[in-house]
């Protein structure tokens, strides 16, 4: 393989492997690993059900507003945090299966008042702006003065929050690194910087909770992935440990599909995600990446 196609494996490995996670996770979401456990001895496969009654390969809002905001961008290149906000609206207009309080109350603030951010809250640590982002990622991989940027004012439509502001550029910076093959260690080093900065992200010991904080999200999905060795065992291990578990499973699923390539997702869980979605992945990854120039 050659350069292009070896970053358009990673890249495509990201989103892909970003809405598997989440799918494979959804079955589980606000379980506890005992629970899960009973249930499943290990959950390996994705077979829809959980909360939600999804069918198998049907992914929830975490790919649903990645894939709204990177439509945004492919129809406006030179970015347009309206646009963003509207496709925002006209996805929580069509009754979505889930969809985060936050979330819910910075698009309805946008749709009744016309405003882009609201004051910094401690509020807003949640964890459902820093789950989208990944299309901002993949259109900015040369350009990490746009990359801040723009994802500050994708995530301020809902949350303002300096953790998640500090969660959503570490994990965007990481997954640019992987993608453009800068190195494990250099990977390593932006998940250091963001411990130094905010201790509190501290994943090492990992405390073992996953819920939609995004303190717990982000330790829960960077143990796993400095702890695992491929694709599969990553995600794996991230939604058996419950909680927000179509989040960990998505984030991880980001993580580990930029580092290993698409080719490293298995079959059988690329086969069963929801044939639209996976076309429309395909489709963003192609347009998102034509917009660097390397
Ligand atoms: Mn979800
Ligand atoms: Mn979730």
């Amino acid at each position: 393989m050659n350069e292009d196609s070896e970053r358009l494996s990673r890249a495509l490995g990201a989103y892909l492997g970003f809405a598997c996670g989440d799918a494979l996770g959804a079955t589980v979401e606000f379980m506890s690993p005992k629970k899960i456990q009973r249930l499943y001895g290990v959950h390996r496969d994705i077979i829809g059900g959980g909360w939600l009654g999804l069918e198998a390969g049907q992914v929830t809002d975490d790919t649903q507003m990645s894939l709204v905001l990177g439509q945004a961008i492919i129809d406006y290149p030179d970015w347009n945090i309206r646009a963003v906000a509207d496709n925002f609206v006209a996805w929580l207009e069509s009754e979505p299966p889930d969809i985060g309080n936050t979330c819910r109350r910075g698009i309805e603030r946008y749709r009744d008042r016309g405003e882009l951010f609201g004051p910094p809250s401690a509020d807003e640590a949640g964890n459902g702006a820093c789950m989208r982002n990944l299309p901002v990622v993949l259109a900015t991989l040369n350009r990490p003065a746009f990359f801040e940027a723009w994802s500050l004012e994708q995530c301020h439509l809902t949350h303002h929050n300096a953790l998640s502001d500090a969660a959503t550029l570490t994990l965007g910076r990481m997954v640019n690194s992987l993608i453009q093959r800068r190195g494990d260690e250099v990977c390593r080093q932006h998940a250091l910087s963001l411990v130094e900065q905010f201790p509190e992200f501290r994943f090492d010991p990992y405390p073992g909770k996953a819920t939609g904080y995004i303190v717990d999200t982000v330790q829960t999905v960077l143990h796993y992935f400095f702890n695992s060795t491929d694709f599969e065992s990553c995600l794996i291990g991230v939604v058996n440990q419950g909680g927000d578990a179509d989040t960990t499973g998505a984030l991880a699923g980001m993580l580990a599909g930029a580092k290993y390539g698409v080719e490293e997702i298995p079959l059988g869980w690329l086969s069963i995600l929801n044939r639209q979605v996976t076309k429309q992945i395909q489709k963003q990854t192609h347009a998102l990446l034509q917009m660097n120039c390397f």
